[in-house]
């Protein structure tokens, strides 16, 4: 039986940049990944903290060749409020900007790089089993042409996204604790004048009377917009069936979106993603470890799937190299628990925007001073900076400005 020593279910980015890593340090490593590149994927506003992980697997170059959209901030649009955050201004030192991205080229780019650098991809080959009982993992793979055949290497890394390949197969689903919500979007061509919102950051614009009901705005480079609404799966009831019908009228009801995409073709069927919010019993377990969407997602609001994706990425690849270079290793707590520090600080944002603490605090005439700097560096995607204070106790900081700014 053909043997590795590590094999990566998925070339998303975590399984990319892991990937990379992996072969750099002087691992055999083959990707899995059931689809042919490129394919679709949502998860488009890409947060400044995800570029330190595409620098350190060096890929930067080549992302930043490919012309992506420019984006230094986020921007948020209530009736007629509006606030936005300029990532120049975050508390934690760091990268300014990002990119928004179409995920089909994004994903080609960081899946390419990483071949280019050794490691081998095989397309169109699904993972449909796996059996960690032995001494070292195995999995059962089947190609284009349905050939069938297993691989055994000395680790397994699961970055198979929302396909949860070891999570349904080794039975360590556990529910989300947020409610079941609904992700209808799309892509147009959006025929906005260069002045009627700025493209160098996402837009996220709350519903005129549900403030639990929210679109994004997603500029890319090339006159195209991603756009898209969220809210929860039985508010969708009362909508048009046809997707693009529903989206249309979601948009006939928000001013700032009916102006800005009052000159739009609608080219692009749109999509529906439902119930994706997931969690896992475990993150690791024996010989394997599971990276990105594939242990949990939390929501699309704060963009910070993709940043979460690649820091589980560059962690896991730290431990693993250090267990296969035969040093005694903590999955637990040099993974597990360090990474979901920063997936629970998303975790209070997401809570605070659905039950409107966030928005107070946006959309407030008044914010204490020095707030904002410290909010920002959240939406930059440094959730792990402990001496940022609503990283140290976001759940306190948040309750206590937003009181102060409803005040
Ligand atoms: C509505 C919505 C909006 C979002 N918006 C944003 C955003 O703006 N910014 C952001 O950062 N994140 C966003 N996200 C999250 C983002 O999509 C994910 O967090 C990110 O793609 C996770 O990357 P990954 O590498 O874990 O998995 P993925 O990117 O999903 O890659 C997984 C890969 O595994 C492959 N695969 C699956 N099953 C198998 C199998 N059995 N065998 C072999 N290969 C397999 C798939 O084909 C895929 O290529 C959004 C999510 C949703 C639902």
């Amino acid at each position: 039986m053909e043997q590795r020593d590590v094999i990566v279910i998925g070339a998303g980015p975590s399984g990319s940049i892991a990937s990379a890593l992996l072969k750099q340090r002087g691992w055999d490593v083959v990707v899995l990944e059931g689809q042919r590149f490129p394919r679709f994927s949502i998860g488009e506003s890409l947060l400044t903290h995800c570029l330190d992980f595409v620098d350190e697997a060096g890929m930067l170059p080549a992302v930043e060749r490919a012309g992506f959209q420019y984006k230094n901030g986020a921007a948020f649009v209530r009736g007629d409020e509006y606030g936005d955050f300029d990532f120049g201004d975050k508390f934690t030192p760091g990268r300014n900007s990002t990119f928004q991205v179409q995920r089909a080229a994004f994903d080609k780019v960081l899946a390419d790089e990483a071949q280019k650098q050794g490691v081998e991809i095989r397309y169109e080959t699904r993972v449909n089993a796996v059996d960690n009982s032995g001494e070292k993992p195995r999995v059962r793979a089947v190609d284009a042409k349905g050939l069938e055949y297993e691989i055994e290497g000395k680790f397994l890394l699961d970055a198979s996204g929302f396909g949860r390949v070891l999570p349904k197969l080794l039975d360590l689903e556990t529910p989300s604790k947020f409610p079941v919500r609904n992700a209808v979007f799309t892509h147009v061509a959006d025929g906005a004048a260069s002045d009627s919102f700025d493209r160098n950051k996402i837009q996220i614009v709350v519903h005129p009377r549900y403030r639990d009901v929210w679109f994004w705005l997603i500029p890319f480079a090339n006159g195209r917009c991603s756009l898209g609404c969220v809210a929860a799966k039985e508010f969708f009831a009362s909508y048009p069936a046809p997707l693009d019908e529903r989206l249309k009228k979601l948009v006939s009801e928000e001013p700032f979106l009916t102006r800005v995409l009052a000159n739009a073709t609608w080219d692009t069927p749109a999509r529906e993603l439902s119930g994706y919010a997931a969690n896992v019993k475990a993150m690791h377990g024996k010989g394997f470890a599971l990276l990105g969407n594939a242990a949990e997602f939390l929501d699309p609001v704060f963009s910070s799937g993709v940043t979460i994706a690649m820091r589980s990425a560059s962690m896991a690849a730290a431990v693993l190299h250090r267990q296969l270079s035969g040093e005694s290793v903590d999955w637990t707590h040099e993974f597990e628990v360090p990474l979901r520090k920063g997936v629970d600080t998303f975790r209070a944002y997401v809570r605070a925007w659905y039950d409107g603490r966030f928005q107070d605090i946006m959309f407030a005439k008044h914010q204490p001073a020095g707030i904002r700097g410290m909010i920002c560096a959240i939406l930059a995607g440094y959730a792990w900076d402990e001496s940022n204070p609503f990283v140290a106790e976001p759940e306190r900081r948040l309750d206590m400005v937003a009181k102060l700014c409803a005040a």
